[in-house]
């Protein structure tokens, strides 16, 4: 059979597949950090707000509209923080998340702003693919002032996702 990748192309194919996986990679960890601090805005906000303290919580409520006033809170919380909300049909996927969750696993949170499909059983950042990541990141619009205000800083989890990919990126190239 003839042989279609040399060695030196197969080399180089694995290490854009490396590359892509080092960014995601390096994006959930981002993502994951991002929506426990997101979490944290969301219940001082409810604090400040409507002095729910943030030591309660609730693993009960499981239908929508039957929550507690606590939970039906955050719900406003992740619907308000939607960059799509306005749009007809569009806003959080409500059908990912488990609301039972909410006060303890941040991830549940990131969910709602996936597409609509496909993530219901992803438990964690490392479990979700690049386009659940990117969706989550992009749609929540609390994500982008934080991804902001961390690009201020000289040294920070999005320039270090770039150094990685450009440094492997060239290394490719390179060969
Ligand atoms: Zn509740």
């Amino acid at each position: 059979m003839e042989e279609r990748l040399t060695k030196k192309e197969a080399q180089n194919w694995l290490k854009c597949m490396f590359a892509t996986y080092t960014t995601r990679d390096a994006i959930a960890q981002l993502a994951d950090i991002g929506f426990k601090a997101f979490y944290t805005h969301i219940r001082s906000v409810m604090h400040a707000k409507y002095g729910i303290l943030e030591t309660t919580t609730c693993s009960s409520c499981s239908t929508p509209s039957k929550q507690c006033r606590l939970c039906s809170e955050i719900g406003n919380q992740i619907w308000d923080n939607h960059r799509f909300k306005k749009a007809k049909l569009k806003g959080p996927s409500w059908n990912n998340t488990d609301t039972t969750q909410w006060c303890t696993e941040s991830w549940e949170l990131a969910k709602c702003y996936m597409p609509s499909t496909g993530y219901r059983d992803k438990p964690n950042a490392n479990s979700t693919d690049f386009n659940g990541i990117i969706g989550a990141i992009y749609n929540c619009i609390w994500m982008q002032c934080y991804f902001t205000d961390d690009l201020s800083k000289d040294s920070n989890i999005c320039t270090k996702v770039f150094e990685n990919f450009f440094s492997i990126y060239i290394s490719v190239i390179d060969v």
